[in-house]
């Protein structure tokens, strides 16, 4: 029996891999259902070659097949990620397409064509066409109703037993050379405008738009 501590997406991955091996697995999480996860608050980007902009390569190798691994377990939206930036901050695209891969150059039409609602207002763009995002909630939600399926026990509102075999604690996880990083999400409530993939504005580095649909 393998006993994994903490139920939010490295557990719960964790937990799929090795059941599908053969492996018995028991989850504990020290929470209610998501009450303590980062995971529910994710963006769902599936963006490794955007990831590349920062992280080493084998981040970008492994992430690229995150759209497959995901999409056994729940709808992934394959539309791509949509880089912009206003024309003050050309240079910041300029190096964001240096520093990554897996994209091409578009104009203002290409945009407009992808995007109607940006119509206009950018004159350059990069597509990373192989990039895909998910819902995080229903992902996470998917991923237990089958692991539940399978037979996983997973125990919500007991700390987890001290000598687990894995720990998947996230932030709760003291480890020496890593720290966590703190992150937001707002939701807006826009109907009138139709934005259908993620959008990354390069000048706000950090700030990306998922599409609501
Ligand atoms: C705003 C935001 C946006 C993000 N956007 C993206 C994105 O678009 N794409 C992407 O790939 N990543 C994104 N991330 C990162 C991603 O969400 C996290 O890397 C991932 O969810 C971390 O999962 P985890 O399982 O390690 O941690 P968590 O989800 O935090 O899970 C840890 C679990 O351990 C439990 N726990 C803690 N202590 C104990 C204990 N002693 N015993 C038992 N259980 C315990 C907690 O209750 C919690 O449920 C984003 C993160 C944030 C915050």
């Amino acid at each position: 029996m393998i006993r994994i501590a903490g139920a939010g997406l490295a557990g719960l991955a964790t937990a799929w891999e090795l059941v599908k091996r053969g492996s018995e697995v028991t989850v504990h999480d020290a929470a209610e259902p998501g009450a303590g996860s980062v995971s529910r608050y994710a963006g769902g980007m599936l963006a490794p070659f955007c990831e590349g902009e920062s992280a080493e390569d084998e981040v970008v190798r492994l992430g690229r097949q995150a759209a497959d691994w995901w999409a056994e377990i729940t709808p992934v939206t394959r539309r791509g990620t949509l880089v912009v930036a206003p024309q003050r901050d050309r240079a910041e695209l300029t190096r964001f397409a240096r520093r990554t891969k897996g994209h091409r150059l578009i104009s203002t039409a290409e945009i407009t064509e992808l995007e109607p609602a940006l119509g206009g207002r950018f004159s350059q763009g990069l597509f990373f066409a192989e990039e895909a995002h998910l819902d995080p909630r229903r992902a996470l939600l998917d991923l237990e109703a089958k692991l539940v399926k399978l037979g996983v026990e997973i125990h919500y509102g007991t700390p987890a037993p001290e000598d687990v075999e894995l720990v998947c604690t996230g932030g709760a996880a003291a480890l020496p050379d890593l720290r966590p990083v703190r992150g937001e999400m707002a939701i807006l409530y826009a109907p009138d405008v139709q934005i259908t993939r993620t959008l990354r504005l390069t000048d706000l580095a950090l700030l990306a738009a998922k599409a609501s649909t």
